[in-house]
């Protein structure tokens, strides 16, 4: 294989998908485990879509997730620059020629004769209408109108585009990595615009010729550029550079959770599940839209995820690094059909990787929630704190509203239990435990339950009777993890005044 060069080419139009994330993954990954380069381009040729704040948004999602880039808008390269804004002036002579070797055309028709044409086609039964080489004819173009009108209208610098000439009944053919051999005719295909009135090329033109300058070997995309694909194919024989051509790869799409169709952000909002990186704050409205980061999720967890939603290593392993992804990943694995996302799934992955963290690097997280709120600890306590409650979590802020009771008294006891099983009996018999409890030298959680058994022995009380009772006084919840291990961690001092604390409180 020739060096392989891979591109994620965004266009800046506002916050980066999932589905877009997806597509920088798997350039990533390709590119790693072929020992390629990995480019970010930013493709701004529309400038009416540009949306302020997007670009960077893509660079940091990218960050957050660990993919790296060798060449970039920031990180610069040898063909640069990136971003097809400041490349204006390299598309026109290839629009020209274009238009020199018979292959495109310029047209001048106005907006409305766009319409009455196309008004003009549907009253005679076309239900799309299009530019193409049968109406091409109709329109004022430099193949209908004659040679000196058209340099009159040049030298007058009337607005024009460029268009490709859509040959008739033509067969394209385009093997993808991943569907095979794509065949479609070209009388299905119409004279798309490659070069705009506003002097920028359009999409098209400008993604065909970059690819070509900067010499990327694979075209990794999304599967709604399948069919933008056999007109880039066309432009690479029209432009000399057939054996050029890169490689196409088109994924499967992202579908909604639920039925069919494309995952959109409505399908977040509806089901309650982020479907971007980051959380992304609409610069025209204010309104913001939550991220996984910002949900909580890391970023290992939201990678491996990703990283399933159209591939599979064919075997039953699911936990992958970046790194295990990089060895593993090839274009063959990647399915056709559309991947379902699973948010179950998502949460799932954080759970493992939250539980495969030491739980020193547990503590540091959830310090960072633990000063939001105002609560100084020690960080060797807040490992402990993590150790208890890994098991129990699927996201670190879970640790502080499922675990409050590690770092302050409880300020309410649950409803439930105390209905259950609080009178006034329990309350003497919780004084007596506080006794007993209170003799202990060695505080140790086992220590702790031995006591606690044997108390039971002795009173003949049984353990369901007790130890919610117990809990609850400790933690004012009616479950968590084993009461007598929470019991050690907050200390003797603590367990002993909470326990009062609960017997002058709670009234029922
Ligand atoms: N600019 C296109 C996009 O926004 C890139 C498509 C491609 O990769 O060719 O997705």
């Amino acid at each position: 294989m020739s060096k392989v060069r891979v591109r994620f080419a965004p266009s800046p139009t506002g916050p980066l998908h999932i589905g877009g994330v997806r597509t920088a993954l798997y350039n990533y990954l390709f590119a790693k485990k072929n020992g390629g380069k990995m480019i970010l381009r930013i493709e701004d040729t529309d400038q009416k879509r540009y949306v302020d704040g997007a670009e960077q948004y893509i660079l940091d999602s990218l960050e957050w997730c660990g993919i790296h880039l060798d060449e970039s808008i920031i990180h610069g390269g040898k063909y640069g620059p990136y971003r097809q804004s400041q490349r204006k002036e390299i598309y026109r002579p290839y629009a020209e020629q274009l238009v020199n070797n018979g292959f495109a055309y310029y047209a001048f028709d106005t907006a409305e004769e766009l319409t009455l044409m196309r008004e003009r086609m549907k009253k005679a039964g076309v239900t799309s209408p299009q530019y193409n080489s049968v109406t091409r004819s109709t329109m004022k173009n430099s193949l209908s109108l004659s040679d000196d009108e058209v340099k009159k209208r040049l030298n007058n610098e009337e607005p024009y585009v460029i268009r490709i000439k859509m040959p008739r009944n033509q067969e394209v053919k385009l093997f993808d990595v991943i569907r095979g051999w794509v065949v479609v005719n070209t009388n299905k295909m119409d004279d798309k615009v490659i070069f705009k009135s506003d002097g920028m090329p359009t999409y098209h033109l400008a993604n065909v010729v970059d690819d070509y300058l900067m010499k990327i070997s694979h075209v990794i995309r999304g599967e709604e550029w399948l069919p933008s694909a056999p007109l880039h194919v066309l432009l690479y024989e029209y432009l000399g550079w057939k054996s050029q051509q890169p490689q196409f790869a088109h994924l499967p799409l992202l579908l909604k959770p639920d039925g069919n169709g494309k995952l959109s952000k409505r399908d977040g909002d509806r089901l309650g599940f982020p479907v971007f990186p980051l959380n992304w704050k609409n610069p025209e409205t204010g309104e913001i839209s939550l991220g996984y980061k910002e949900g909580g999720y890391l970023p290992e967890a939201f990678i491996n995820m990703l990283a399933f939603l159209g591939w599979n290593p064919g075997t039953p392993q699911e936990i992958f690094s970046i790194d295990d992804l990089c060895e593993t990943f090839t274009l063959d694995r990647v399915g056709k059909s559309g991947a379902k996302f699973d948010f179950d799934k998502t949460k799932w992955f954080n759970q493992q990787y939250l539980r495969s963290k030491s739980k020193l690097e547990l503590a540091e997280m959830l310090q960072v929630i633990l000063k939001k709120n105002d609560i100084s600890a020690e960080i060797n306590y807040v490992a402990n704190v993590c150790q208890q409650l890994k098991e129990r979590a699927t996201f670190i802020k879970d640790m502080w509203s499922e675990g409050k009771y590690y770092f302050q008294p409880p300020k309410s006891y649950d409803d439930k239990v105390i209905r259950k099983k609080w009178d006034n009996d329990i309350k003497d018999i919780l004084n007596e435990l506080k006794i007993e409890l209170a003799e202990l030298v060695d505080f140790s959680a086992e220590n702790i339950e031995t006591v606690f058994k044997l108390f039971l022995e002795k009173k003949k009380i049984k353990m369901g009777v007790l130890l919610p009772v117990l809990r609850v006084s400790l933690t004012g919840l009616a479950m968590g993890p084993s009461l007598f291990n929470i019991a050690e961690l907050i200390g003797k001092k603590e367990t002993l005044f909470r326990i009062d604390t609960a017997i002058q409180k709670i009234r029922k």
